[in-house]
């Protein structure tokens, strides 16, 4: 019995021993990386695959952008991760971004195989697909929801102390405001959303808005100005007074 090993080791094709010990190590390096995901960002941690995430600022995927909507993922975007490969797609009432369900209906693979144009590599994609079995109705509280049960009071005295920089007026976006959503807030470089408070550049000769909104964890306007020498206006460069 003493020649077990040898016997195991030439009954398969020196091709297929090859294959297993690659993906023995594949499987090895997946799962030295999600721990290191895992303890990186403990608010994700070991929560079920078809349970959603809330993103924060320690995600693999915050900042990287969501393939469906074009939107790069902010802090408090809820997301949900193909199992297969942990590509984040957006589930997010708060937003209406539908971008898991839109991107998984009609039995859609995760991501086709193809040619990289930005990486200039071919990548083999992902063929996870949706399972009928999948619970798409697994939510977790949202920040609306978060920000109900914190009492109006206590907002409003918080509204009223975390003033703008400068006493700027704060706008809170509206879904008419076309001319402010989609514009790229030059701190944080995250496009502007419906609901989110923002300032207006003082120049007054361009069309900047920052962030100024604490409930979103986004206070560009008083982090730019928090800055040593940003007393300028960072579109055209003209320089602002502060009072
Ligand atoms: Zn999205
Ligand atoms: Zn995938
Ligand atoms: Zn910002
Ligand atoms: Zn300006």
């Amino acid at each position: 019995m003493e020649n077990t090993d040898d016997q195991r080791f030439n009954s398969g094709s020196d091709e297929s021993i090859e294959n297993d010990s690659k993906s023995f190590f594949e499987n090895l390096k997946k799962e030295i990386e999600e721990g290191n995901d895992d303890s990186m960002d403990p608010v994700n941690a070991s929560l079920s695959p078809d349970y959603p995430r809330i993103t924060t600022i320690y995600s693999k995927w915050y900042t990287r952008t969501c393939l469906v909507c074009g939107l790069k993922f902010r802090e408090n975007d809820i997301v949900r991760l193909c199992p297969k490969c942990n590509k984040a797609y957006h589930d997010d009432d708060q937003y209406n971004l539908h971008c898991w369900q839109k991107h998984f209906a009609n039995k859609n693979v995760c991501t086709k195989p193809g040619y990289d144009l930005i990486d200039e590599v071919y990548r083999s994609g992902c063929s996870y697909e949706l399972p009928d079995s999948f619970d798409n109705q697994q939510k977790i509280e949202n920040e609306s929801e978060r920000i109900e049960r914190v009492s109006e009071q206590f907002l409003q005295g918080l509204k009223s102390m975390w003033k703008a920089f400068g006493d700027k007026n704060v706008i809170e976006v509206k879904a008419a405001d076309t001319h402010i959503i989609g514009l790229k807030c030059p701190w944080c470089r995250f496009s502007i959303r419906i609901g989110d408070r923002v300032v207006k550049c003082p120049c007054n000769k361009c069309n900047t808005y920052f962030h100024n909104d604490i409930f979103r964890h986004l206070e560009c306007w008083n982090d730019w100005n928090g800055t040593k020498g940003n007393d300028f206006c960072p579109t055209s460069g003209a320089k602002i007074e502060k009072n």
